[in-house]
């Protein structure tokens, strides 16, 4: 399971420090050295772990704590808050649009879950906001792509919206917009082409499908089995494309949880939802806080 090896690691360092009715100095120090090798361990990015153990560590050693009656319970719940922020806080939306068609741009690397995830996010705003989606096929190079978007769709029995592979992709999408207007579909999934890395030639088209399409959502999906790999990948796509959200898949097997740890601290952007299986039904929102009760036990 995810964070299984984190949380094992973290609950036992939590243990040892929550029945104790005087917290000093060096406890603090010593808990903090367990909490930030756990973290490393689990692949969280360094510059991440540093700024978290400092933020704990400046709230552990104040007064209020150290001389609270319940030291260690709230050291805990200081570990507890900010593995919340670290990831964000609250539960951050998905953008929708007051003026129909709703756009949603999902780019990510070949793998990484993005046709999976736009079928999700399709039956996803369907049943929770009553959505009339669109999906378009719009990575004409993986040779199965179009046959698994639109596999995709009959499963959902959402329509898709597929010009073959002969049609670039900028005009798959303009002709798309213009297909989900005289339907009267408000939203329109638009499912890009990944590479295995990110090059030049993906990105620009990305750059002029977000151009022609402007959407309100650029969703970038990420495997959160890639650990640090993942990190980067988003520090990437949103660096040249200035995504809006992330979706980490594949939070179902047993990731370490680094991605999930560090991504909205490196990128600033929020992750939106967790996919927890690779069944249509496999989409969370993402919680921050109920992630971290989950690490924390
Ligand atoms: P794309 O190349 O980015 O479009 O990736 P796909 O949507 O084709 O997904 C790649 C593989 O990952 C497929 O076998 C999916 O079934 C699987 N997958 C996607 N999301 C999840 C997830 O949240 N959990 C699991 N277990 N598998 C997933």
């Amino acid at each position: 399971m995810a964070f299984e090896g984190l949380g094992e690691r973290l609950q036992a360092t939590m243990d040892r420090i929550k029945s104790k009715g005087k917290v000093s100095e060096s406890d603090i120090k010593v808990m903090m050295r367990e909490v930030r090798l756990a973290l490393l361990e689990a692949d969280v990015n360094f510059k991440v772990v540093k700024q978290f153990i400092n933020q704990v560590k400046e709230r552990a050693l104040g007064s209020d704590v150290m001389q609270s009656l319940t030291p260690g319970q709230q050291v805990i719940k200081i570990v507890r808050e900010e593995l919340t922020d670290l990831m964000g806080g609250d539960n951050q939306k998905i953008n929708l649009s007051q003026k129909p068609p709703t756009v949603i741009m999902m780019v990510g690397l070949q793998g990484a879950g993005k046709t999976t995830t736009a079928g999700k996010l399709a039956l996803h705003l369907r049943k929770n906001f009553n959505k009339k989606p669109l999906l378009v096929a719009g990575d004409i190079y993986r040779p199965a792509a179009i046959d698994q978007l639109e596999t995709v769709g009959r499963q959902i029995d959402v329509p898709v919206f597929a010009l073959g592979d002969k049609v670039k992709p900028q005009q798959i999408v303009t002709e798309a917009l213009d297909h989900a207007r005289a339907e009267h579909l408000d939203t329109v999934i638009i499912d890009t082409a990944g590479r295995l890395h990110i090059d030049e030639g993906l990105m620009n088209e990305l750059k002029d499908i977000k151009e022609i399409a402007t959407p309100d959502e650029i969703m970038l999906v990420v495997d959160s089995m890639t650990g640090q790999d993942a990190v980067n990948v988003a520090e990437s796509f949103n660096d040249l494309l200035d995504i809006t959200g992330v979706t980490l898949t594949k939070l179902d097997g047993d990731t370490r949880g680094g991605a999930a740890l560090s991504i909205r601290s490196v990128t600033g952007k929020p992750i939106k939802f967790a996919g927890m299986s690779e069944k249509m039904d496999g989409l969370e929102t993402f919680h921050p806080d109920r992630m971290a009760q989950r690490i924390l036990g």
